[in-house]
């Protein structure tokens, strides 16, 4: 019966060939990255793994679980505790309004959504002090520039619920110890900014000291000085530097118990050989910081290279009960990862060697010739995998000899040839990548043959150690 003619639901004849085609809706200009973002490439992912496992192996020790709380917080978390007058949250969050009117931000930092967790999951009645991790990815509307990304990853870590100077110490350790352990050499600035008393009085010693400069700091340090002068030692303007060198020091006007946290802090960073150089203008940016503050910078032959810390934290000993939560002390860190992984980019690239762990080997590649034998084969990868075996394939290739080639270019030690000949036998070929001898054997009992080639492969690496 010949086919009737296609027609639209109009009755009206559809002129022959393409007129049901959809237009592709192509954009005149390709989307590009947005700015201050960054992709993190596969080629990249190495270092990235190295990192993160590294990390997660020290935290793993010193006995902190990991936590991961939403990207996404309530405005009012991050205003409350970070505090209304820094940068931060004045010039750097990305808030918005969702689709339901809640005011929401993408996380600056890590802590504020940890401190909250903490109090709505009740931990405060395990015991304590909770020890968390947690690597993720934060949010900073900052000017981009190198080594700052407006979404960067930080490994993070917070000790709740205890006081004692130890802990701060211990957590400088960790970090220490991250960078100790991917060779870079770093240096330790700390600072103490004291309790909600202390503090107190160092504020005032410290707007009356630049009130007498007033004329001569710039307009934002005039702000800072009415709401915030603690935040007047952020400041980078080139015209307050001299004013902020020869401010008032807060370590003169710690109080008794203050000092004495500190003076513990610095014993046992003396004890742990730990290098560290007291920096009075070390405030954070961020208001619910306590007592002792620190960050890390690389340590550099060229001393006056000025350079971005590549990770920092302090005691946050109000912070829960901001929050709601009964008084209860805390103490963290975070880390920079981009600057880190740029770091160890730049040993490379200056010809330096990073241990990076050892590739997991493939263990072999699975070749086909002809269309059957392809199919079937894509069956045997599938029961190979789940198996186990890293097994790499070369399933769009039809030529036999392009499939060796990527399959000596991947250093694997056996390839597997079905071909049409084995698939109506029922064999398989293994071929010996290195010396090229061929075996064929029964395609049923391929799995327990390469068990115990891969297995005795294994002890050969083990002998030759
Ligand atoms: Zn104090
Ligand atoms: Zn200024």
């Amino acid at each position: 019966m010949p086919r009737k003619k296609k027609t639209d639901e109009d009755g009206e004849n559809i002129p022959a060939s393409s007129s049901a085609t959809i237009q592709l809706q192509t954009m005149s200009k390709t989307p590009q990255l947005v700015k201050g973002m960054k992709d993190i490439l596969p080629v990249d992912q190495e270092l990235w793994g190295h990192i993160r496992d590294t990390a997660t192996k020290i935290a793993t020790q010193y006995g902190f679980g990991r936590i991961d709380t939403p990207i996404v917080e309530s405005t009012t978390l991050f205003t409350h505790s970070v505090g209304k007058q820094t940068d931060i949250v004045e010039k750097e969050m990305y808030t918005f309004e969702d689709q339901g009117g809640d005011n929401l931000t993408l996380r600056p930092e890590f802590t504020a959504g940890i401190a909250r967790a903490y109090i709505e999951h009740g931990m405060l009645n395990m015991p304590q002090p909770i020890k968390v991790f947690t690597i993720g990815p934060l949010f900073r509307h900052e000017k981009p520039q190198a080594d700052r990304y407006r979404q960067h990853h930080q490994f993070d870590c917070e000790v709740i619920g205890e006081a004692n100077p130890a802990v701060d110490a211990q957590l400088i350790l960790m970090a220490f110890k991250l960078y100790k352990t991917l060779s870079l050499p770093v240096i330790l600035h700390i600072n103490s900014i004291g309790c909600l008393s202390c503090r107190g009085t160092y504020r005032e010693v410290l707007a009356e000291y630049y009130r007498t400069k007033r004329s001569q700091i710039c307009e934002d340090c005039k702000r800072r000085l009415l709401k915030n002068p603690l935040r007047l030692l952020d400041c980078k303007e080139e015209q307050c530097q001299p004013i902020k060198a020869g401010a008032p020091q807060i370590i003169d006007y710690l109080c008794e118990e203050c000092k004495s946290h500190f003076e513990k802090v610095l014993e046992f960073l003396d004890v742990l050989e730990i290098p560290y150089s007291l920096n009075s203008h070390l405030v954070r940016g961020f208001d619910y910081y306590t007592r002792t503050v620190f960050e890390f910078y690389l340590l550099q032959n060229d001393e006056d290279t000025p350079s971005l810390a590549l990770g920092g934290g302090g005691r946050y000993d109000n912070l829960v009960e901001v929050l709601g939560g009964r008084p209860t002390p805390g103490c963290g860190f975070g880390l920079g990862i981009e600057r880190i992984v740029n770091r160890l980019k730049q040993v490379l690239h200056d010809g330096g060697e990073i241990a990076l762990p050892p590739h997991a080997p493939v263990d072999m590649f699975l070749a086909q010739l002809g269309e059957q034998a392809k199919r079937q084969a894509m069956v045997l990868f599938e029961d190979l995998v789940t198996e186990g075996f890293a097994v790499a394939e070369g399933f769009v290739k039809d030529s036999l000899k392009a499939q060796l080639e990527l399959a000596n270019k991947l250093n694997v030690r056996f390839t597997l040839i079905l071909g049409q000949k084995e698939l109506l036998d029922g064999t398989i070929i293994i071929r010996n990548m290195e010396g090229g001898e061929q075996e064929v054997v029964d395609i049923k009992k391929i799995i327990p043959i390469l068990k115990k080639k891969i297995e005795s492969v294994s002890e050969d690496s083990y002998l030759n150690l």
